[in-house]
């Protein structure tokens, strides 16, 4: 099968969603759904149709405990309906008691598609008076522009440190015409998606389109680096301080008790507090590597070279640096590894926590992703923001909006009576779809009720569209008045949109 390339800043179109899966590693969100309290309609209806990683923000939901969500919109041009799934998204993760973040990515706006600041300034307005407009509440979360947090400039530098050229060159296919500004606003990007948990470690969850996808694997790539750093930052310090070497080993004791599968790492660990205790140890490196290695072979594993490299030097910076050398020399061997590193979250924090009483420093737990489906053009093929008739701006005229609906393609058959015969074709019908991601909200009853009267012949595409076309102009009427409203307030919040 042919590879989907996923290029944030190119064409859009992904069409075959399966792919993904297997490709990218991407889980199905039916699969999570179960564990999802009171999902979303968007959830329930197979538009959010893929994740990674969501189970432990579904957790955290559950158990009522800390968790955020965040998303960046690149004010490039109106908000449309498209953009609305995003806003539902977010607001949703709110209103369960989640930490929500909506950011303007104004950096990646004038680097990677040079528009003016005149023009971001615009944008960016726009995009979050439609944010307000539809539930999210700005005193509880929080409304930023990249080029205006520090923090999150501060962020990236960090994390830019740890990111270099031939991996962003693979991943977003940079090349040497590539300017250096755009490089910058993938490291704020990073710095975005890691900032909700800038104070403390909690699950957070980045709702995008699968065309984001890149950007989550390096931001939890990065995340993973950063939980390196502590740990080994720990173990460093072990060498000096014999109560840390003891919490960390208690922290190993408790993982091996809920892992038993991790108890080779934690055998390891142990081994390693052991001998450098033995004062009679002439080398005490040689001897925990051989046997660690030994304790891995005695149990039919084959010994990864990073975790050696690991123990060979000591758990130093140094050994630190090594291993991220050998981490991006063999991409395999460090899949293995942020394997074994990637704990459950519950486990990961204990860990942080005790590294952080100490040192401070970054406790990152990879971010979640959650991903919908694109909505399909008015007039067929992709939505998209430099075609008009393609898309319903959240700023279009209700009438207008009105007279799209009206004018959009549908799934109809020729003739009326070829449709009463055969039902229409529901699933390739960008009116279906609007109703299903928009107008039928969350009453599936309706949305079921509509597809199956389409399916079924009863429902004819002339009223179809005239019904989809008034709630259209109602939605819109209705978005807009409290756009208005929130415009009047839009001074009183903390956000700048003169840049
Ligand atoms: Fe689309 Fe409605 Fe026509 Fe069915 S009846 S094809 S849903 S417009």
């Amino acid at each position: 099968a042919d590879d989907v390339a996923l290029d944030p800043w190119g064409s859009a179109t992904v069409d075959d969603y399966r792919k993904l899966f297997a490709q990218f590693g991407i889980e199905e969100f039916e699969e999570v759904l179960p564990e999802v309290p009171d999902p979303h309609y968007l959830m329930r209806r197979g538009v959010i149709f893929g994740h990674r990683d969501y189970r432990p923000v579904a957790e955290a939901m559950r158990n009522d405990e800390p968790f955020a969500a965040l998303s960046g919109f690149m004010p490039t041009g109106d908000p449309h309906i498209g953009h609305k799934l995003v806003f539902d998204e977010i607001i949703w993760h709110q209103e369960r008691g989640g930490d929500a973040y909506g950011l303007i990515a104004d950096l990646e706006a004038h680097a990677a598609r040079e528009l003016s600041w005149d023009e971001i300034d615009e944008h960016a307005r726009n995009y979050v008076l439609s944010l307000l407009a539809l539930g999210f509440d700005p005193e509880a979360g929080e409304l930023y522009r990249q080029s205006s947090n520090r923090e999150v400039q501060d962020l990236g530098f960090e994390l830019g440190a740890k990111a270099n050229f031939s991996e962003l060159q693979a991943i977003y296919d940079f090349d040497g015409e590539t300017d250096v500004s755009h490089m910058q606003s993938v490291v704020t990007q990073m710095a975005d998606i890691l900032y909700p948990q800038l104070e403390e470690p909690k699950p957070t969850v980045i709702p995008v389109g699968p065309d984001q996808d890149p950007h989550m694997r390096l931001a939890r790539d990065l995340a993973a680096r950063m939980r390196y750093f502590k740990v080994t930052e720990a173990f460093a310090s072990f060498e000096v301080d014999p109560d840390e070497r003891a919490i960390i080993a208690e922290a190993y004791d408790a993982l091996s008790e809920r892992h038993p599968e991790e108890t080779i790492r934690c055998a390891d660990a142990a081994r390693y507090l052991e001998n450098e205790r033995d004062p009679d140890a002439t080398d005490p490196n040689a001897t925990t590597t051989d046997s660690a290695i030994m304790m891995l072979k005695e149990a039919g594993k084959e010994p990864l070279r990073p975790r050696t490299r690991f123990l060979d030097r000591n758990a130093t910076d140094e050994a630190f640096d090594a291993l991220i050398e050998a981490i991006d020399g063999e991409k395999r061997v460090y899949e293995a590894h942020v394997d074994a590193f990637d704990l459950s979250r519950e486990d990961a924090e204990e860990l942080a926590r005790q590294v952080e009483i100490d040192h401070g420093g970054y406790g990152f737990l990879a971010p979640s992703s959650i991903y919908h489906r694109f909505m399909t053009g008015l007039t067929g093929g992709k939505m998209s923001s430099s075609v008009p008739a393609s898309h319903i701006s959240l700023l279009d005229d209700p009438s207008e909006g009105y007279d799209k609906v009206k004018a959009a393609t549908t799934g109809g058959r020729e003739t009326a009576e070829e449709q009463r015969e055969l039902g229409g074709k529901a699933d390739e019908c960008p009116v279906y779809e609007l109703y299903a991601y928009l107008l039928a909200g969350d009453d599936d009853e309706f949305a079921t009720e509509v597809y199956e009267e389409c399916v079924n012949g009863e429902r004819l595409c002339g009223g179809c569209k005239e019904q989809a076309a008034e709630l259209m102009e109602a939605f819109l009427e209705d978005h807009q008045e409290k756009r208005a409203e929130w415009e009047e307030k839009l001074d009183e919040l903390d956000i700048d949109f003169d840049s």
